[in-house]
């Protein structure tokens, strides 16, 4: 048996930096730590839900878009992403995103081209440029995990863009709160039907192989086409959750401040 455990760090009260090196990450899933090294952490967290709760609290009823930080904008999905942003923003929601550049910029774009609500909820990265320049209000988490929960949290429908590893965590955190009735059945929109094609077959296969139900078929629709998929969204959320547009009071004395455009 190898007598070369490594030992716990000592019990620091040091504050992990918010460098955005992801360094404070690595710390917090390198193992067990000191207690005060995860009470720490525990804080940092807190920090991290409370400054997404003071913003996103003011924002609306909104539908989030995932998809690739690296689209270029001279790409097809750049457009259809800008176009599916404005749509959406005209059927009344807050455009969120992640805040970041390719199909994030790109949905953010066309909701503030069309005068809608555009909000990004970014992440501390290295080398990361803040967030995209189409976004009304933004809050920076350092968690990942956090940020995910946030983007959820708001959303009333997820909109799926060709992406990697980053959108297909995204696509599958949603069904799977979706699946397992932890949010609503919320419509999570396909688009790119060329781009996700094995994705859509691999999904069939899984509801073949009954590691998914049939039924979760149901929750996700593919389409191209940015009408059919604002008509969708409108017969799966306004309608079954009779939605309004939302006005909620920012208290200033909680040093709250409301939607407004920066
Ligand atoms: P990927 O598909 O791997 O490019 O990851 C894209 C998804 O991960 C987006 O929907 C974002 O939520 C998140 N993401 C990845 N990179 C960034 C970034 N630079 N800024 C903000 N969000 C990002």
């Amino acid at each position: 048996m190898n007598s070369e455990i490594p030992r716990p760090p000592p019990e620091s009260p040091t504050l992990p930096p918010s460098t955005g090196d992801g360094s404070a990450d690595r710390v917090m899933l390198e193992g067990p730590r000191s207690r005060v090294g995860e009470f720490v952490t525990l804080l940092l967290v807190l920090r991290d839900f409370l400054r997404g709760f003071r913003v996103l609290h003011f924002v609306g009823p909104c539908v989030t878009v995932f998809g690739s930080a690296r689209t270029a904008v001279t790409d097809p999905h750049y457009d259809l992403a800008r176009r599916m942003g404005a749509a959406i923003a005209r059927l009344g929601f807050t455009v969120m995103t992640g805040g970041g550049p390719g199909i994030m910029e790109a949905a953010n774009r066309g909701a503030k081209e069309a005068g809608g609500r555009s909000v990004g909820c970014t992440i501390e990265l290295p080398h990361e440029e803040g967030a995209n320049a189409y976004v009304d209000r933004s809050v920076r988490m350092h968690y990942f995990f956090v940020r995910k929960t946030l983007l959820i949290k708001y959303s009333y429908a997820f909109v799926v863009l060709p992406g990697g590893a980053g959108t297909l965590d995204e696509l599958f955190e949603a069904l799977t709160l979706i699946q397992t009735g932890k949010i609503d059945n919320f419509p999570i929109v396909v688009m790119g039907t060329e781009y996700w094609r094995e994705l859509v077959l691999l999904i069939e296969k899984m509801a073949r192989a009954g590691t998914i139900s049939p039924t979760d078929l149901d929750l996700i629709f593919v389409t191209d086409s940015v009408d059919d998929a604002i008509a969708h969204i409108r017969d799966k959320t306004i309608k079954p959750f009779g939605l309004k547009p939302a006005v909620t009071r920012s208290l200033p004395w909680l040093g709250e401040s409301g939607f407004r455009r920066t």
